[in-house]
C-alpha cells in the first residue's frame, strides 16, 4: 500500500458540503492539502454498489481517474435495526431529489412507528462510514468505522448535517445536533474510519 506524505494534494471525493467539512478537519492536521470534487466540477458519478464501500470506491475511482489525482471518498449512512438496516447505503436518497433531511427524519420516525418501536431499546441505530482512498491507476483501500447509539424524537439540534438531530451516540445524552462538532469529531463513524485510514496510510 503506497504511504500519503504531508504537503501532498488530496481530492475529496465528494459533492456533500457537510461531508467535505468534515472531512477536510479530519485531514488537515496531517498537512494535506485539500480540494473537491465540486471544485473542480467534476461530475457525480451513479452510486450503484450495494454496499457502503463498494459505492465510496466508485466515488474514489470516478474522482481519481477523472482529476488524475490521490482521492478519499466517503460513502456513509444511518442504519436502523429495527428497520432491517433501512435506510442505509439509501440515507441520502431518502431525502428526495430536494436532500430534505427534515422529510427523511420525519420518514424514519413514521418508519419506526409502522413496527412499533418506541423505547431507547427498540430505536437501536447506528451510522456507518466507508472512506475510500484511489490511486489513478486504480489502486484503492477501504476503511470502515462504525458509532452505535438509538434514535430519538423530537429532533434536537443544528449542527453537523443530515440525520445529526436525531441520533444519540451510546453513552451521550445529546444528539449529534446538539454536540460542538468537535466532540463529534472524536467519535464518529467518520472519526473511527479515518483512525484506520491514517494507521495505514501515514508513516
Ligand atoms: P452518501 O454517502 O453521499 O450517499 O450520503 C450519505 C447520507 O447519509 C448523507 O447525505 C446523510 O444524510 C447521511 N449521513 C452520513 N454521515 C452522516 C453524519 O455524520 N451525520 C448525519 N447524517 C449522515
Amino acid at each position: 500500500m503506497r504511504k500519503l506524505e504531508r504537503g501532498m494534494k488530496l481530492l475529496v471525493a465528494s459533492h456533500n458540503p457537510g461531508k467535505v467539512r468534515e472531512i477536510n478537519a479530519l485531514i488537515e492536521p496531517f498537512g494535506l492539502e485539500a480540494v473537491s470534487a465540486a471544485e473542480l466540477d467534476i461530475p457525480e458519478p451513479v452510486e450503484d454498489g450495494v454496499t457502503f464501500g463498494e459505492n465510496a470506491a466508485i466515488k474514489a475511482l470516478a474522482c481519481a481517474k477523472h482529476a488524475n489525482m490521490v482521492a478519499l471518498s466517503d460513502d456513509s449512512g444511518l442504519e436502523v435495526e429495527a428497520l432491517d438496516g433501512q435506510p442505509g447505503i439509501y440515507s441520502a436518497r431518502w431525502g428526495g431529489e430536494e436532500k430534505d433531511f427534515d422529510l427523511a427524519m420525519e420518514k424514519v420516525l413514521r418508519a419506526l412507528e409502522n413496527v412499533g418501536a418506541s423505547n431507547k431499546e427498540q430505536c437501536r441505530a447506528n451510522f456507518t462510514c466507508a472512506l475510500c482512498l484511489a490511486w489513478p491507476d486504480g489502486e484503492t483501500q477501504i476503511f470502515e468505522g462504525k458509532v452505535f447509539g438509538h434514535i430519538t424524537w423530537p429532533i434536537r439540534g443544528k449542527n453537523g448535517f443530515g440525520y445529526d438531530p436525531l441520533f444519540v451516540p451510546d453513552g451521550h445524552d445529546l444528539t449529534f445536533g446538539e454536540m460542538d462538532s468537535d466532540k463529534k469529531h472524536k467519535m464518529s463513524h467518520r472519526a473511527n474510519a479515518f483512525k484506520l485510514f491514517v494507521e495505514a496510510c501515514f508513516d
